[in-house]
């Protein structure tokens, strides 16, 4: 069923809003009677439908086609490492129904498959619409992923190995199933509905208990050759720097994310330095984090300011050194930590002016992202959408 210029004429009437069958054929350069073939197919299938007629060129007025957005569905499932969302979206990506389920301490992989199975069905259920109006299910996973197979190969935070969600979800529910690591979902949600829509070459930096990043460029996704492009959390920015979960010393994410800000809290608060996020967490050390230190700069504690603003450098210079990489047209920043606002952008970009190469480069756009806490689930969704509007998974968002 799938074809190349199918997908070729769903993109253009999704991407054009409405457009007439002679336009289509005019723009995709395929024949008129081809097109009509394709676009009754697509009628009779329910995923374009017939609107207004649309201005004449002197002789009848043509129909203008659109996708029938309302008519199917897609699941997305953001897994993470102490919850997981769920949402049905029309294909719009607007949500329709959502959940999320709490993790609990020491899951199995079993529970773990059980859990997303089991909340599925609910959310199908409660959203009153059949599994046959369901596309696909697209997942964003945090950690190590196969997306060719389909297989979360390493998640660190629930320390599960090789979990092959595609085929165990695909045996259950009978529909195709994407799997794709968190921050690239991420990046692809905001590249088709949030702040990287109208960029080619954007970078997607998640900020949170790690620091990852999504890279497209030219509306593609750049995996590399082995998987690791994006992890500039393990990227080195001080040699002597503090110890990583990956083994090495002076990464990123060691420094500027959530464990990094936490460790100079307690060291600063065992300097002696007077702070109100100690009666914030009451006195529990364990419970500094991004969200608490965040609170107390809100409250205009000096050190919470300070320690926001550290890690603004470090991610400032590490984001520089990546514009001078790969020179991408926007970062968007997102992830818990992002949501500082203000306190953890601005000494981002001041560092980035000082430290990108060239003029321009200096003054690559960088914003928080649009879809916030929804990004990888809306970009989980986005996996099936790609699929289905593309010609290929990971191939331009736009077409011609
Ligand atoms: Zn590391």
């Amino acid at each position: 069923m799938k074809s190349l210029n199918r997908s070729l004429i769903l993109n253009l009437i999704r991407s054009k809003g409405t457009i007439s069958r002679a336009e289509i054929a005019k723009q995709t350069k395929l024949t008129p009677p081809t097109v009509t073939n394709i676009v009754n197919e697509l009628l009779v299938e329910g995923l374009v439908e017939e609107g207004h007629a649309g201005p004449s060129n002197g002789g009848r007025k043509p129909i203008m086609l659109r996708i029938n957005t309302a008519n199917f569905f897609v699941i997305g499932i953001d897994v993470g490492e102490k919850k997981i969302r769920f949402a049905v979206t029309d294909l719009n990506a607007n949500i329709i129904g959502r959940q999320t389920v709490r993790l609990a301490e020491a899951v199995t992989k079993d529970q773990l498959v059980q859990t997303i199975m089991k909340q599925i069905y609910m959310l199908v259920d409660e959203s009153a619409i059949s599994f046959a109006k369901i596309l696909g299910i697209g997942i964003g996973m945090h950690g190590i992923v196969d997306h060719e197979k389909g297989i979360a190969v390493f998640a660190p935070n629930l320390n599960m190995k090789n979990i092959p969600l595609k085929e165990l979800l695909e045996k259950e529910f009978h529909i195709p199933v994407k799997v794709e690591n968190d921050v690239r979902a991420m990046a692809l949600g905001e590249s088709w509905f949030g702040n990287g829509a109208d960029y080619e070459d954007i970078v997607c930096i998640n900020v949170g208990y790690g620091i990852g990043a999504g890279i497209i460029m030219k509306n593609r996704l750049f995996r590399g050759q082995h998987g690791v492009a994006g992890e500039i959390g393990h990227t080195v920015i001080d040699l002597n720097g503090p110890a990583c979960s990956c083994g090495n010393y002076g990464c990123l994410q060691a420094i500027a994310a959530n464990d990094g800000m936490k460790a100079y809290v307690i060291k600063q608060m065992a300097l002696g330095r007077n702070t109100i996020i100690s009666s914030l967490v009451n006195g529990n050390l364990e419970k500094v984090s991004g969200k608490v230190i965040h609170q107390a700069a809100l409250a205009g504690d000096a050190l919470a300011m300070e320690v926001l603003e550290n890690s603004g450098r470090y991610l400032g210079a590490s984001i520089a050194n990546l514009i001078n990489v790969l020179n991408p047209e926007r970062i968007i920043i997102g992830g818990g930590i992002s949501r500082a606002g203000a306190y953890i952008l601005d000494p981002i970009i001041k560092v980035v002016e000082q430290r990108a190469l060239n003029a321009e480069a200096k003054k690559t756009s960088i914003v928080q992202s649009k879809l916030k806490d929804k990004a990888t689930l809306i970009g989980a969704v986005t996996l099936v959408l790609a699929d289905l509007f593309s010609i290929n998974y990971e191939s331009p968002k736009q077409v011609i």
